[in-house]
């Protein structure tokens, strides 16, 4: 263990193993993933479409660089791009790659328009990854301990607070760009009022903004719509996808539309490994699977169940802040710190997360039973109630 450097704080076991919602440790014992490598999976594990898909292009061809043509890119790009009404489209290795494509396009479109620093908000509690730039962007001031000096061009302002913004464009000319995420994955699973992102896109319209939406987490299926924004009328100039869409194997993409489509021009950007053959072909099984199961409607139904579930259980237990729940995205905030819990979870055979200290987080594939969701509402509100009756004891 040694070898490795020491950035993860790993639980102590290791998978080898995995069929749907079910992974397998070295000892053979299972495990029910309500966190799917947090929202990478979710078709789950080994999905047989993903697993052919894999290994015929494995047969056929793995890599030939960007310098040539690459049809599997080409078609996730038109299939994308229709699925998301978007026009162009980068890939990525991550997500982390998506925004950073994402923050240059931003910064393109700024000095198209003689902006001298353009300047990107970013909201308090966001997580838009570790490179440096996307570092910068996140919150989490834990998260920059140490890695000063960090990139100049960026805002921030409170989350889910419209009159922020507006008075960030009331004393800054230099503004060029919003990046924010529908949902705060990493930050609590924070869902912000129904018309917040609709004002946001008001105001980049009225200020000739753009709109740069991280979709990293919420997208690909995860809230019930291939991508967050789908559930308003609105759409974004740039939009970043990445954890969902390749089930496991590494792909970002970064997407964009009108002024913001067409701002890379060769050697503006590129990647080595981004797109290649075998990652887009994965990518392609992984939407055609959530097509043809019907997976978008079935998210909703799911999260109609863990709703029911998690009130029935947990509503009006002294200690449970909020229970916020969007498609499979589901937070139950309490109001102590509750790292705990994930190993209390481990010790009964089930994988969830907490993230901002207090929230519970679960992102469970999208692939669950009914049978699969109730055994996690039950046994989770159990270890729930125990332990807030046992750290209110101490
Ligand atoms: C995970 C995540 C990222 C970073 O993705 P990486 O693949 O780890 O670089 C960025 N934004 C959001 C919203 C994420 O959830």
């Amino acid at each position: 263990m040694a070898t490795l450097m020491s950035n993860y704080a790993r639980l102590p076991i290791t998978f080898v193993k995995g069929e749907g919602a079910w992974l397998w440790d070295t000892e053979g014992t299972r495990y029910l993933d309500a966190l799917s490598g947090i929202a990478v999976c979710g078709l789950g594990h080994a999905h047989p479409a993903v697993t052919a898909a894999i290994c015929e292009q494995a047969k056929q061809l793995l890599h030939t660089s960007n310098i040539y043509g690459i049809a599997h890119q080409q078609a996730l790009a038109d299939t994308l791009t229709q699925l998301t009404d978007m026009e162009t489209v980068f890939f990525s290795n991550s997500g982390a790659e998506a925004n950073e494509a994402a923050i240059k396009i931003a910064r393109l479109y700024g000095h198209s328009l003689n902006v001298e620093t353009p300047t990107i908000i970013v909201a308090e509690g966001a997580f838009h990854g570790r490179t440096l730039a996307t570092l910068t962007a996140t919150g989490n001031p834990k998260a920059k301990q140490g890695f000063t000096p960090l990139m100049p061009g960026f805002i921030r302002v409170p989350y889910n607070d419209i009159e922020a913004i507006t008075e960030v464009a009331r004393c800054h000319n230099e503004v060029v760009a919003v990046l924010i995420e529908p949902i705060q994955g990493e930050g609590g699973v924070n869902i912000p009022d129904a018309d917040y992102l609709i004002k946001i896109r008001e105001l980049c319209d009225k200020h000739s903004w753009l709109l740069l939406l991280d979709e990293i987490q919420t997208g690909i299926g995860r809230t019930g719509k291939w991508c967050a924004y789908q559930h308003t009328e609105i759409k974004p100039d740039v939009l970043t996808l990445a954890k969902g869409l390749g089930n496991g194997v590494p792909i970002g993409a970064c997407l964009a539309q009108g002024r913001a489509a067409h701002l890379f021009q060769p050697g503006s950007h590129g990647s080595t490994f981004g797109g290649n053959p075998l990652v887009c072909r994965a990518a392609l099984a992984v939407i055609e699977t959530i097509q043809h199961d019907n997976l978008l409607s079935r998210v909703i139904q799911l999260a109609d169940q863990f709703k029911q579930g998690f009130s029935q259980q947990l509503q009006g237990v002294l200690g449970i802040k909020d229970i916020r729940i969007q498609g499979l995205m589901i937070g139950i905030e309490l109001d102590r710190p509750c790292g705990a819990l994930v190993n209390l979870a481990l010790n009964q055979q089930l994988l969830i997360n907490v993230t901002a200290e207090r929230t519970i987080r679960l992102l469970p594939p999208l692939i669950i039973s009914d049978e699969q969701a109730d055994s996690i509402i039950t046994l989770l509100s159990h270890l729930i109630r125990e332990f807030l009756t046992d750290s209110s004891i101490n």
